[in-house]
């Protein structure tokens, strides 16, 4: 979607090409027009002459570093309040804490995720736009303060004669002749509900004992203002007595002031887009309210509802809509919950009660106090789901959202109030991961999930020791021959009584534990023995890829192992090529660097995994004996509509530049192929031509190009 932030400008300053054109891409589709500085110096000069609305700074460059830029911007007038991102390294926290100190206003960690960097940045701006509202406020409040007019009285008490200034008058659109004789004509111009405590005041004053009061007052024309008043002792009369007591006061008109405070407050804790109390609200008052639930024995229920693939509508609607939406679903929530329109306590600073609030983009926080017994609190977040379902019409197109809410409960999960907000984050995760149901409580799901993956441990430990895991194989396709030209072998295991595993979860599970080396060694040995006993029936030059993971990369062993299991089962290595991600290659350069060039001595290929989800640094990637990028699947899904495109074009023209091949993963569809194609990569693997298969049935599609059905556009 373009257009929509036409005005908006972005200065990207890093020092290596590849992020700078990924970024430049990234934002271009979203409309953001954008400047580029390779350097510190460069940067500044770039924001003066061009006046960015926001800057996107890398930390690391050669030079003035990012944390000095962003030092300077802050120094001048003009850079003050531009929101400035910081790239920073990964789970690099000294850096975070390095960043926020020189006034950067926000991070991201490298390796960036290109998808979320436009929400990110329009979610930038909007805090930078409340926070120059905060500014002018106070602005207005310290005007407020110069202008007020203060009025003074002193009452003679046994006589009760009040003598007022004129200016104690105005404080309440009154003259001398119309406010009342005596102190307490001043009751009559007070406010009702303030009335008694005004009295009450009063009546201390006359026996000698000050006060200080904030009161509302009624002018003749029916408006409202707030006073400020001080009352004390003008004489000591000594001991005991009051003859002769003098009091004098004096009265402020804070109105403005007041209504000020209101201002930052909702500025504070309130976000702007949909009127909902923040995160830093919503954690406040769950900080009252677990405290209530320990005093009283009762329960309370935190949730947290996250929109699925929120960034996606924003980007296809574009980000006026997506506001709408939000907007939408803030209301039915709060509709749903029996909210009221978030009013201010009624001061005193009395708890509001807060039910929903908008956590982060698109992410809303519910709390359920007086909660019944699970079941009802699991029923009101499966109500929540359906509500955030219900179709949404916008203007020309009515939209279907999905929702996942994770549940945790005090006292029955954590007694903590930040530990039940975790609690409930963590759920939402596991409901994340866990397509199958949209609600998840903590409790339950979370000890089983524990319980499991500790008995799957031992499972998979036995899996590998007893030859039980299966390699299934995904062809690759040259569009332009029409031949399947290689494939990737994909780890299968087929769990006795769990049905089969996903890859992702018991790959995590052992690489946690370090099994990931005999495993990967197994899955070596059968990739070399299939394709040796497929013997003819594959090319040549047929090459399978195999996946290796981090751990694996860093095994002192790997080396001797690849040569001894491509001996054990008499293989040319140039039958095999690793696939690396991003991030496995980028911890260590140097050592990256010399694996890279014994394997390629060697005759063994290497793809770079997942491409353009990691660092994307144009410095690596010409440093290391790469041979192959694969598109990651989540840029090639996003191929939609024309869109997407210029991403992917920037990586395919890049890998050739290098001279790489460009291999594109999980294409689905006949849009995304031509797409792709058209863009000069016609390496496919995905769906649309196969799924992993046996090594037989490998064989068969070779023979056959059953997979290549004449009739497909290819
Ligand atoms: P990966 O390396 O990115 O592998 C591609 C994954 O995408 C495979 O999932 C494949 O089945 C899936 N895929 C292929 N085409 C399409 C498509 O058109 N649409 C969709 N939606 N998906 C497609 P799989 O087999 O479940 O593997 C998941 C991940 O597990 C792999 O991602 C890889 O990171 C890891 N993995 C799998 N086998 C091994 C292995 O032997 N060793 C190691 N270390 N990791 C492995
Ligand atoms: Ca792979
Ligand atoms: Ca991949």
């Amino acid at each position: 979607m373009t257009g929509s932030h036409n005005n908006t400008r972005v200065l990207i300053v890093d020092d290596d090409p590849l992020t700078r054109m990924m970024a430049v891409e990234a934002l271009r589709e979203g409309g953001y027009s954008t400047f580029e500085a390779e350097n510190g110096v460069q940067a500044l000069i770039t924001f003066n002459a061009e006046h960015p609305d926001l800057v996107l700074l890398d930390v690391m460059m050669p030079g003035l570093s990012g944390f000095e830029v962003c030092r300077r911007l802050r120094a001048t007038p003009s850079g003050e309040l531009v929101p400035v991102i910081m790239l920073t390294g990964l789970e690099d926290s000294d850096s975070v804490e390095e960043a926020f100190h020189v006034g950067a206003t926000d991070f991201i960690s490298k390796p960036i995720n290109w998808t979320l960097l436009r929400f990110r940045i329009r979610y930038v701006l909007r805090s930078a736009q409340v926070m120059k509202e905060l500014v002018r406020s106070k602005d207005s409040l310290s005007s407020a303060q110069r202008i007020a007019r203060l009025g003074s009285w002193e009452w003679f008490v046994q006589a009760d004669d009040a003598q007022r200034s004129s200016q104690y008058y105005r404080l309440f659109g009154q003259h001398a002749d119309t406010f009342g004789e005596g102190m307490l004509a001043l009751i009559a111009h007070v406010y009702e509900p303030d009335r008694a405590m005004v009295h009450a005041a009063l009546e201390g004053a006359r026996q000698g004992i000050g006060y200080q009061l904030t009161y509302r007052v009624v002018w003749p024309d029916g408006s409202v203002r707030t006073l400020l008043e001080t009352a004390e002792r003008a004489n000591d009369l000594g001991a005991e007595s009051l003859d002769g007591l003098v009091m004098e006061g004096s009265a402020q008109d804070i109105t403005e002031q007041v209504e000020a405070q209101r201002r930052i407050r909702q500025l504070a804790y309130f976000d702007p887009l949909t009127g909902l109390p923040n995160r830093e609200f919503f954690r406040e008052g769950l900080l009252a309210a677990t405290a209530r639930c320990l005093r009283n024995d009762s329960r309370c229920a935190v949730m947290v509802v996250d929109i699925d693939r929120f960034a996606r509508i924003n980007d296809s609607l574009g980000p006026e809509r997506g506001d709408q939406v939000l907007q939408v679903i803030g209301h039915r929530l709060r509709d749903c919950m029996g909210d009221r329109t978030p009013a201010e306590p009624a001061g005193g600073g009395g708890l509001p009660r807060l039910k929903v609030a908008r956590m982060a983009a698109d992410e809303f926080g519910i709390l359920v106090t007086d909660a019944g017994p699970v079941e009802e609190v699991l029923a009101i977040a499966h109500k929540l789901v359906q509500v955030v379902c219900a179709p949404i019409r916008v203007p020309g197109q009515e939209i279907t959202l999905s929702a996942r809410v994770g549940v945790a409960l005090m006292p029955d999960h954590e007694i903590d109030a930040d530990a039940l907000l975790k609690a409930a984050e963590t759920a939402l995760n596991r409901a994340k991961r866990i397509t199958r149901d949209q609600v998840a409580l903590f409790s339950e799901e979370m000890k089983v999930a524990a319980f499991l993956r500790f008995t799957l441990e031992g499972d998979l430990r036995r899996a590998i020791g007893e030859d039980e895991l299966k390699v299934l194989y995904q062809p690759i396709v040259d569009v332009n021959r029409r031949e399947i030209v290689k494939a990737e072998a994909l780890v299968r295991w087929p769990h006795v009584s769990r049905g089969s595993v996903p890859p992702p979860e018991f790959i995590s599970l052992a690489e946690e534990t370090g099994m990931i080396v005999p495993l990967t060694r197994a899955v070596m040995e059968r990739v070399c023995n299939d394709i040796v006993q497929l013997g003819d029936a594959l090319p040549a030059d047929f090459r399978v890829s195999i996946n290796l993971s981090g751990v694996n990369f860093m095994d002192p062993q790997l080396i001797p192992t690849v040569r001894a299991v491509l001996e054990g089962a008499g293989l040319q290595a140039s039958r095999i090529e690793f696939e690396l991600t991003e991030t496995v290659l980028m911890r260590d350069l140097d050592y990256a660097t010399t694996i890279l060039a014994q394997l390629r001595e060697m005759g063994i290929r290497v793809a770079v995994d997942d491409f353009g989800t990691g660092y994307s640094s144009l410095a690596y990637l010409r440093r290391l004996a790469v041979d192959t990028l694969k598109i990651d699947r989540s840029f090639v899904s996003e191929l939609v509509d024309g869109q997407g495109v210029a991403i992917v074009r920037a990586v395919i023209g890049l890998a050739h530049s290098l001279g790489l091949e460009v291999v594109a993963e999980g294409v689905e569809t006949v849009a995304q192929l031509e797409t792709l194609r058209d863009q000069g990569c016609h390496l496919i693997q995905g769906y649309l031509f196969a799924r992993p298969m046996s090594s037989r049935a490998l064989a068969q599609s070779l023979v056959s190009a059953s997979i290549l059905p004449v009739d497909r556009p290819v």
